[in-house]
């Protein structure tokens, strides 16, 4: 089993990063990569929980890029967790996340539903590694009683359109994929099932995308099969996880649950490679 597509508790998910690998070897994962939303602060921990579990551990990330709006996510996989350019990006990328969850927070307060923003800041602040998004929003909602379930805080209050959305400033999907390049690393397109924008992936393989996102949780079988077709017209390689975050409500069951074929992954691999030698740099593994 292959998963290239895991979060940790160094972003939106559950467990920590030790807690995912035990599951992924649990599961039976043989291939992991764990892909944070704009931080590599689970990267570390987990690599030495994988080579202690004898999991091939991949390093990745996954940034959120916006454009017309919409939050594009792209994944990077064989980055160089220590490229300081990269480390001074994502340190904008969370201080941004910071500042979107304080106004969110203070909406919800203008909206009758005081929260303790300082315990939902708190991870945050403690270590600047640690990024912050809607979902530990979404739970403190729950806990406080405002809401019955992530979902529905997400449905009622924090998605696009409803009261307490506030509009994400970030940076470009060109420029989050020459970020990657930078840093040693390929670019894939994170579930284009869920952003529903085709028309906008020609312009993101101008930019140098390496890679689609053709096999994920929320993809059924026939996105799947577009995807795939989609990666082919372009000649670009294909990825694919299950975006487990290890929470019940949300998302994949357990890491595995949706796994790269291998030969798609030795293609991916290849793709890095040759990248690598193209730049001059090394991938790591
Ligand atoms: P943000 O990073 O602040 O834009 O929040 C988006 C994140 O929220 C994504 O990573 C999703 O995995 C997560 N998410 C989306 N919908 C839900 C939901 N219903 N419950 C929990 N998390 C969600
Ligand atoms: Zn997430
Ligand atoms: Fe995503
Ligand atoms: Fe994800």
């Amino acid at each position: 089993m292959i998963d290239l597509h895991t979060h940790t508790t160094a972003s939106d998910g559950r467990c920590t990063p030790r807690e995912l690998v035990a599951r992924a070897r649990a599961a039976g994962v043989t291939v992991l990569s764990v892909t944070d939303h704009d931080t590599v602060a689970g990267l570390a921990p987990a690599a030495d929980a994988c080579e202690d579990a004898g999991i091939e551990f991949v390093p990745g990330i996954e940034i959120t890029a916006v454009r017309d709006a919409a939050d594009v996510h792209l994944l990077g996989y064989f980055i160089d967790p220590a490229a300081p350019e990269l480390a001074a990006f994502l340190a904008a990328q969370r201080q941004k996340r910071l500042d979107r969850v304080g106004r969110i927070i203070a909406r919800l307060e203008q909206l009758g539903m005081p929260l303790d923003g300082e315990a939902i800041l708190r991870p945050a602040l403690e270590h600047a590694g640690t990024s912050i998004g809607r979902p530990a929003i979404a739970r403190a909602l729950v806990s406080g009683g405002y809401v019955a379930s992530t979902n529905d805080a997400f449905d009622a209050w924090l998605a696009r359109g409803r009261p307490a959305f506030v509009a994400r400033e970030g940076a470009t999907p060109e420029n989050v994929i020459a970020q990657i390049h930078a840093a040693g690393g390929i670019a894939s397109m994170a579930h284009p099932g869920l952003l529903g924008r085709d028309l906008w992936i020609a312009a993101l393989v101008a930019a140098g995308l390496d890679a689609i996102e053709s096999y994920h949780t929320n993809h059924d079988e026939a996105a799947t099969k577009r995807y795939r077709a989609v990666a082919a017209q372009y000649g670009l390689a294909v990825s694919g996880g299950s975006d487990f975050h290890g929470d019940e409500s949300h998302g994949a069951p357990n890491p595995g649950s949706v796994s790269l074929p291998q030969e798609e992954f030795d293609q991916l691999r290849r793709r890095a490679a040759s990248r690598a030698t193209a730049s001059g740099s090394n991938v790591s593994s």
